[in-house]
């Protein structure tokens, strides 16, 4: 079968490798799309301390059982299914306090486990074991399910960070995950979205499809002003940095509300994780910081649900649909910022 993995950063290769077979637990599927994101390019250009090469690369995955391994009777060839990407041990302290995002023994596919970006996949039985394995609801497309994992971790992100009925939220970011919280922010009942970007067309593409009440471009004002502006002086209750941006999280800051949440769910570049913070304004403000970290098996679940029903919308986010042999090119576009979500379709 055809396969794409990372051997060394700047090593990606289309190849040719036996389709794998299943273990006991495993359940083995046909992949029929996986969609690309940042961290396929930032793994593609730098690699990452938790992979060693050579490893089929590919996260955000939907596609169909062909085969179970011995043991395993809750799945059968035919069903059609979403597979989570962070896969949380079920057995340490955080997560037996349900603290399931912040395992410190997680592990992921594409990481640790051969990844989507290929024609066949074998499901450890690990993943079955959390509940990471999750039936596409009857009539959902394999190409929107397998955005449930982003929307996952947007999903963990604003439960962190309370976004609630009557929030006005600003979105720092415009990429899919930008374009994916203001979606959520809306589906959790926010009063008003903001959307604040620094590359014009990026921001026309975005706001053409989710429509937030504002668009601000950073590079024409300051995203501050203009949200203190658009907020009658009172500040965001919400600010989701989606962009790997420390001026965005300092400014993140500066525009929240009284009591209000700020979500750095974007990280930084690991040589550049220090930002300015007035602790003052976060004292005096009752503000509060929270961080994200991937997403649940319960997140997926919800997720999936979310994109079913309608209430987050995802179809029109593929903006682009590809070939296994042009996931290279994918991940181009990606890093040109011309797209918005680039599923592949092995
Ligand atoms: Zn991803
Ligand atoms: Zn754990």
């Amino acid at each position: 079968m055809k396969v794409v993995r990372f051997h060394a950063p700047g090593d990606v290769r289309l190849e040719d490798v036996p389709e794998p077979e299943p273990g006991p637990g495993d359940v083995k599927i046909r992949v029929r799309n996986c969609s690309t994101c940042g961290t396929d390019v930032k793994i593609s250009r730098f690699g990452h301390h938790h992979i060693v090469p050579p490893r089929v690369m590919g996260h955000e995955i939907a596609g169909e059982v062909v085969e179970v391994g011995a043991g395993v009777d809750s799945w059968a060839p035919g069903d059609r299914v979403q597979v989570i990407a962070a896969i949380p041990c079920g057995r340490c302290g955080e997560c037996r306090r349900g603290r399931r995002t912040v395992c410190p023994n997680q592990e992921s596919m594409g990481y640790h486990h051969d990844g989507g970006f290929a024609e066949y996949l074998v499901v450890p039985a690990k993943v079955l074991a959390v509940g990471g394995l999750h039936r596409i609801p009857d009539g959902l497309g394999y190409a929107e399910a397998s955005v449930a994992e982003p929307l996952a971790c947007a999903l963990n992100g604003q439960h962190l960070a309370r976004v609630g009925a009557g929030d006005d939220v600003v979105v720092i970011g415009s990429g899919p995950i930008g374009c994916l919280h203001v979606r959520l922010a809306r589906a959790r009942g926010a009063a008003r979205v903001v959307l604040v970007e620094l590359n014009r067309d990026r921001l026309d593409r975005a706001a053409a499809l989710v429509a937030p009440d504002a668009a601000v471009c950073a590079a024409d004002v300051d995203p501050v002003d203009a949200v203190l502006k658009f907020t009658d002086g009172r500040g965001a209750d919400v600010v989701v940095t989606a962009a790997a941006s420390g001026a965005a999280q300092e400014q993140a800051v500066q525009m929240a509300a009284r009591q209000g949440r700020i979500s750095l769910f974007g990280g930084l570049p690991k040589d550049q994780p220090m930002i300015n913070l007035d602790a003052n304004l976060v004292h005096y403000r009752e503000l509060t910081l929270v961080g994200a970290n991937g997403s649940s098996p319960d997140h997926n679940a919800e997720a999936l649900r979310l994109i079913a029903s309608g209430a987050v919308p995802v179809g029109d986010l593929i903006t682009h649909r590809l070939p296994l042999d042009g996931a290279l090119d994918a991940f181009d576009l990606v890093a040109a910022g011309e797209a918005i979500k680039v599923t592949i379709e092995p």
